[in-house]
């Protein structure tokens, strides 16, 4: 069963998705070498029921944070902790509230400090990979046209694609179909129609594709170890061009402030 949202849904979509933005925004300002992963995940907690919200992913699955918090070669589904962020770490930061009835879901990579330029590059063309698939998130469209959009825009950069993990449709439920992978063929898949609202979210690793799962049983990281990005938007299907309902606006104005 694939949803199709009223416009009402859609808006009380786009508020929820709004409100991850904005936290994303608020975890912004702290991150600097020497903060926990904790600290960060508290932050967000606090901000989130500051705004009648529930974080969306405390408790998903037995998962006990509010955010996922992936360093370096983790790419996903890093639990927030004591570990400590340092000086030329880059950091996934995943996050999802329930408002009103409906989730919105969204995931942001920062650089702690001054990175290598390399992983500098694979952040940038990470995101505008995310973009690529929005660009083709259209009515009529296919999910493999949007996989086909990432996966043509970076494998001839000789990055990795993860692909054991995919986006998906969101909604009342934080995973909803359909998947959204972010590799496959033009015409392939799911068709795409007006009202549906899925998250688009292509995981990078700066190496090969490969990934394993660590001991605790969440943690996703790369096999050879080398750092992986992962930026997300939540977006409702229309006829000509997506909606896009979550927002990287706020963190990076914070970005931009703390940057100089
Ligand atoms: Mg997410
Ligand atoms: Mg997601």
């Amino acid at each position: 069963m694939i949803y199709k949202k009223t416009e009402d849904e859609i808006e009380l979509q786009r508020e929820s998705s709004l409100l991850v933005g904005k936290t994303l925004a608020e975890v912004a300002k702290y991150i600097q070498p020497g903060v926990t992963t904790i600290k960060l995940d508290t932050i967000a907690e606090a901000f989130i029921r500051d705004h009648l919200a529930e974080p969306g992913f405390k408790g998903y699955g037995g998962f006990p944070g509010t955010l996922c918090i992936s360093v370096n070669d983790q790419v996903v589904h890093g639990i927030p902790g004591k570990s400590v962020l340092k000086e030329g770490d880059i950091v996934s930061i995943d996050c999802g509230v329930l408002k009103n009835g409906f989730y919105g879901d969204s995931a942001y990579t920062f650089a702690v400090g001054e990175i290598a330029e390399d992983v500098k590059n694979l952040m940038k063309h990470t995101k505008a990979a995310l973009y690529a698939g929005i660009e083709v998130a259209v009515d009529g469209m296919r999910t493999g046209d949007i996989g086909y959009a990432v996966q043509s825009y970076i494998e001839p950069l000789g990055y990795g694609i993860v692909r054991e993990l995919v986006g998906h449709g969101v909604g009342k439920k934080l995973h909803e179909k359909p998947e959204v992978p972010n590799y496959g063929r033009r015409g392939s898949g799911v068709r795409l129609f007006s009202g549906m609202v899925i998250a688009i979210e292509p995981m990078i690793n700066l190496g090969t594709r490969n990934i394993s799962q660590e001991a605790d049983g969440w943690t996703i990281r790369t096999a050879d170890r080398l750092p992986s990005a992962h930026y997300e938007h939540t977006v409702a299907i229309r006829k000509n061009k997506a909606d896009i309902l979550s927002s990287f606006e706020w963190i990076e104005e914070v970005l931009s402030k703390m940057n100089g």
